[in-house]
């Protein structure tokens, strides 16, 4: 998880400062001490994370925090402030022309994930209801045209392209008046990449951008490579002027520094992260969720949001219904389990949990493995059997573990869980009832 060891220290670091009913400067200094070497350590650039450490210490040795009844508490809350202003304090949105098509210029090294980001972006657009098409202008690698395409075609949005023998600039216009003709109205250009950044690719990156005249320039940046991912930034900035980045990888072990440093070096905002590598993992980046996640806060809005598009409103009725009239089968409680899947890597979800930090995440033993082995009992059940598990036997256990590649103990375990499931959502409805009846409920 992206930010791990980083949340880990400061969270320590601050830990100290929580308890304490008077603070001292020493106090603070030793705190920010620590504070410094782990932002230095995630791979912050070290302009930045001096700027930061003065600015926390100007604040947090101000009068109002020292007299204040929890001194450490307001270091927190100004250290979250200050990670937030790192990274810009709010979410940075899309420009949208005002006369479509709005058109959007991706650029990016090879590898950094443009070509897949092009394709979550283009999903995600299609899921606000635009009209998005895709640009193949990178001329150079044939795969490169190819592989937009099956993007294009995976998240069912046209791809245009002219081959590898036109002039990308010319491509580039040709896209634009079709797109126009057909109704278009995002037009997303995807651009060569290279392995490092060289003249020829910055002149015709910039080509291209003069004869479409973009509403947004994104860069796609790999939050794996840490300080290279902010002179990439730079240099892309000053060449070609770029509107915002989107960082990829953020679901790795990346250390963090560039998602902390992109916005403070290149005064341009992240607009999106890339938290996977399927088309539905781009998130919106709000710097002030990802401080709070950074600080072991927690990130419920995000969570909130994430259960809203995954979960389906009138399934949640119809199982309301269920639970209080007592029908909830193993059937529901598959339902339940692939929607808890729709959601994400359960170790993401986790860290949006406040108090969920990594480090209890460690003695937390969740995995997908589980929730699989968990799916495949339930589907070697009878539809009978499913609906009525009082019928489940002893001969009917070792054939659905058998079925499923598990074991009888397993099986049990799960019928066990299940019965404890069913007898508490009982208690819980004929409490209702009775609070109903003293009328103290709804
Ligand atoms: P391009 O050369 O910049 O077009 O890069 P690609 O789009 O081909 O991506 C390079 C690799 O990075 C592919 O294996 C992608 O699946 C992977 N990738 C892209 N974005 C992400 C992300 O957000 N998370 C993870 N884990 N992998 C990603």
């Amino acid at each position: 998880m992206v930010f791990e060891s980083l949340s880990e220290k400061l969270q320590n670091a601050l830990g100290k400062l929580k308890g304490k009913g008077k603070l001292s400067e020493k106090d603070v200094d030793v705190a920010m001490r620590e504070v410094r070497l782990a932002l230095l350590e995630a791979d912050v650039n070290f302009k930045v994370v001096k700027d930061f450490i003065k600015k926390v210490k100007e604040r947090a040795i101000g009068y109002e925090v020292m007299e204040s009844l929890t001194p450490g508490q307001q270091v927190i809350k100004i250290v979250n402030e200050e990670l937030t202003n790192l990274m810009g304090e709010k979410e940075a949105k899309l420009n949208f022309a005002s006369t479509p098509p709005t058109v959007i210029l991706m650029c990016g090294l090879q590898g950094a994930g443009k070509t897949t980001t092009t394709g979550k972006l283009a999903f995600n657009l299609k899921k606000q209801n635009k009209r998005p098409l895709l640009v193949a202008c990178d001329v150079y690698r044939p795969a490169a045209i190819k592989q937009l395409e099956v993007v294009g075609e995976k998240v069912n949005v046209p791809v245009f392209s002219m081959g590898d023998k036109i002039n990308p600039v010319d491509i580039a216009k040709a896209a634009l008046e079709h797109g126009k003709r057909n109704g278009n109205d995002v037009i997303i250009v995807d651009t060569a990449g290279r392995l490092h950044i060289d003249e020829e690719l910055m002149d015709e990156i910039r080509n291209i951008h003069d004869a479409v005249n973009p509403n947004e320039v994104l860069l796609v940046l790999d939050a794996m490579t840490g300080q290279d991912a902010v002179n990439v930034a730079e240099t892309f900035n000053e060449k070609l002027g770029i509107t915002g980045v989107i960082l990829t990888k953020l679901d790795g072990d990346a250390r963090g520094g560039a998602a902390l440093s992109i916005r403070a070096v290149t005064e341009k905002p992240i607009k999106f992260a890339g938290m996977g590598e399927k088309f539905d993992q781009l998130e919106p980046f709000h710097p002030d969720r990802m401080a709070s996640r950074i600080l072991g806060m927690g990130d419920v809005l995000s969570l909130i949001e994430k259960a809203q598009a995954s979960i389906d409103a009138k399934k949640a009725m119809e199982l309301e219904q269920k639970i209080r009239n007592q029908e909830f089968s193993f059937d529901d409680f598959l339902d339940q389990l692939e929607q808890m899947k729709s959601l994400g890597p359960i170790d993401q979800l986790i860290g949006m949990i406040p108090g969920m930090n990594s480090k209890a995440l460690k003695g937390l033993d969740v995995n997908e493995k589980d929730i699989n082995r968990i799916k495949a009992i339930i589907q070697s059940m009878t539809k009978k059997e499913r609906d009525n598990p009082d019928i489940i036997d002893s001969s009917r256990r070792k054939r659905i573990a058998q079925g499923s590649g598990t074991s009888v103990q397993e099986v049990n375990k799960i019928l066990k869980q299940f019965k404890e499931t069913k007898k508490m959502m009982k208690r819980f409805t004929d409490m209702e009832k009775t609070m109903k009846k003293k009328g103290k409920f709804g």
